[in-house]
């Protein structure tokens, strides 16, 4: 491993300042960060550690959540307002890694973190446009079983690793920015970027950007939640598909229906074509089918991962059908 040097920071603003120098990386639970510095994927010149970012989790006015950046994935999960309102994130969470890792990875962390591509991770042998822009892409041609089926381009087909945030992406989560610039806040579904033909950009985070905070407004669909993560071994591994989804039904009319997809796509898939066939309509099986057939209609898949697509399906429609049964 490189040497470099260690600093904490001690507020937003400062961490803001230092992550805006050349070389500089942030350092939360590091559960991915020193992984990929072992490996010469990342060799920083200074880690930040920004675990003096606020851990609180907060019930809102309205009855959403506020979830301070450094917050660690496994309190989340066992947060009692996160297992009553939003049980698909809680679901999710517990799904990723191993309680090893959730105890020391944070929120903020979580988005940040980089796809698992083998190519990616292998910086000695193989040719990789995310990690070197213009060098080409190993995977097109190798070992793509875990890639992405929807909204990849000819330059990187990777997906993004989290659970959770494909949980944040259903519940219409929002991330709370904090730079030299002022604050923002990004809706979570546009946090994260496809890969285009600029697969090394991931996020919409600007030079001297931090995560905050993560919000999630309160619905009735994130009461009745789910999380179903479908993986080559039981536990310690990534998606292949997995689904998010919440279902609120009105005198036997789905009022809202929330669908987010992982293990996919570069960013978690937001299923906004299926949601809305299936608003205002009624629960079978069938119209599940058929929400989720136009809602797929333009996946893309490469010689080795077809299958996602027919298993992403199947699973979805099996959870939406769990969530309607479990409502009669
Ligand atoms: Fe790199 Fe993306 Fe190709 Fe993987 S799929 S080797 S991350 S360019």
């Amino acid at each position: 491993m490189t040497p470099f040097s260690f600093i904490r920071s001690t507020s937003a603003e400062e961490a803001g300042t230092l992550a805006a120098q050349n070389g500089h990386r942030l350092l939360g639970g590091g559960t991915n960060l020193v992984d990929l510095m072992r490996k010469g994927v990342e060799q920083p010149t200074t880690l930040v550690d920004v675990t003096a970012l606020s851990t609180d989790i907060t019930e809102t006015v309205k009855g959403g959540l506020l979830i301070g950046a450094a917050a660690r994935n496994s309190a989340v999960a066992a947060h009692p307002i996160v297992r009553a309102r939003f049980p698909m994130l809680s679901r999710a969470i517990l799904a990723g890694a191993s309680a090893q890792i959730r105890n020391m990875a944070t929120v903020a962390g979580n988005l940040m973190q980089r796809t698992r591509c083998a190519y990616f991770n292998d910086p000695a042998a193989s040719r990789c446009n995310k990690r070197l822009p213009g060098s080409g892409c190993d995977a097109a041609g190798g070992f793509h079983r875990y890639h992405a089926v929807l909204g990849a381009s000819p330059s990187c087909s990777a997906t993004h690793p989290s659970d959770m945030c494909v949980a944040l992406a259903a519940l219409d989560a929002r991330v709370h920015l904090a730079g030299e610039a002022g604050t923002r806040v990004v809706p979570l579904v546009e946090f994260h970027l496809l890969p285009g033909d600029r697969p090394d950009l991931e996020t919409v985070l600007k030079a001297g950007e931090v995560i905050t905070a993560i919000e999630i407004p309160p619905s009735a669909a994130g009461r009745r939640s789910t999380y179903r993560k479908v993986r080559d071994r039981a536990s310690y591994a990534f998606a292949l598909v997995s689904v998010a989804a919440g279902l609120s039904m009105r005198d036997g009319v789905i009022e809202d229906v929330r669908l987010a997809f992982g293990g996919v796509a570069a960013k978690p898939w937001r299923a906004l074509v299926a949601e809305a066939a299936l608003r205002g309509g009624d629960a079978s099986p069938a119209a599940f089918a058929a929400a989720l057939d136009a809602e797929l209609a333009d996946a893309k898949p490469l010689a080795g991962n077809a299958f996602k697509i027919d298993l992403l399906r199947r699973t979805a429609g099996a959870v939406l059908s769990g969530l309607n049964g479990d409502m009669r």
